[in-house]
């Protein structure tokens, strides 16, 4: 199995790290709150206690996400038209929306390769602490030309960052399954990252005790050479239905408005 470019997600550099923490509760108050402990509390249309795992998270609020997209390079209009019509199939089951824009774009479009280059997107509300000359997302060497199953696998993984998101294959259970020593030779022959890199991107993890979905868009592919057992996890092609079940857990598309603000004040502690 033959893993193409695989997807970096982008951190922002620690002096950036808790304004941007700040951010992200400003933006949504749930974000500050150890959801995973809440069990019972949080209702189920805001966030299943199994698939929300991590302490922090920058996702958008419960009003969900209207975010105004731009291109960084000027790609031709229908290339930008179809990239962001694969953003919006997450609009399927959630409250989800990616607007073209040419004045101010707050999601930036970079097709750059080199250091810069390959797939990835900084997570959820971490976008807003971007310069605005630079890309909040990067689709190395996307044109018309690129087979259409890999704006699926790309585009809508990328955009799921964009509304915060982390890797599935992050989850303990998967992480489980990857032997390290083969990774970080693997990642560093194919990728060229050293070795912290790579335990950053496949071994640390805060995350616990979720049921992973291995077929999950947010799953990238980890070839069978990387694993304890030898076989691979297939990662996600398109947005699959649990992926889809958990958005619009995240970005309900209609919200009770009676039984929200009485929640976030009982969570708080
Ligand atoms: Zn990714």
């Amino acid at each position: 199995m033959k893993i193409s470019l695989v997807c970096t997600p982008k951190r922002l550099p620690l002096e950036k790290a808790i304004a941007a923490a700040k951010t992200a509760v400003e933006v949504n108050p749930l974000n500050h709150t150890p959801l995973h402990r809440l069990t019972g509390v949080i209702p189920d249309f805001v966030a299943t206690p199994e698939r929300i795992a991590v302490l922090t998270t920058k996702y958008w609020g419960l009003q969900g996400v209207s975010l105004t997209v731009g291109f960084l390079d000027n790609p031709p209009a229908d290339l930008q038209k179809r990239i962001i019509l694969h953003m919006n199939a997450w609009a399927k089951t959630s409250n989800v929306k990616f607007v073209a824009t040419k004045v101010d774009p707050q999601v930036r479009i970079a097709r750059a390769a080199g250091p810069e280059g390959g797939y990835w997107s900084y997570l959820g509300s971490d976008i807003l602490h971007i310069a605005k000359k630079d890309p909040t997302m990067n689709l190395e060497a996307f044109t018309m030309s690129t087979q259409e199953s890999e704006f699926h696998r790309v585009v809508r993984h990328e955009t799921g960052h964009t509304l915060g998101f982390p890797h599935e294959h992050m989850r303990k259970a998967l992480v489980d399954k990857i032997d390290p020593q083969k990774a970080i030779e693997y990642f560093e022959r194919t990728q060229g990252w050293k070795e912290q890199e790579v335990r950053e991107q496949i071994e640390e993890s805060t995350l616990r005790g979720t049921p992973p979905d291995p077929k999950s868009i947010m799953c990238y592919q980890i070839p069978g050479e990387l694993t304890k057992d030898g076989n691979p996890i297939i990662g996600g092609l398109d947005i699959d239905p649990t992926d889809y079940k958990f958005a619009a857990t995240i970005y309900p598309k209609k919200v009770s408005a009676p039984a929200r603000p009485k929640t976030l004040v009982r969570t708080k502690r």
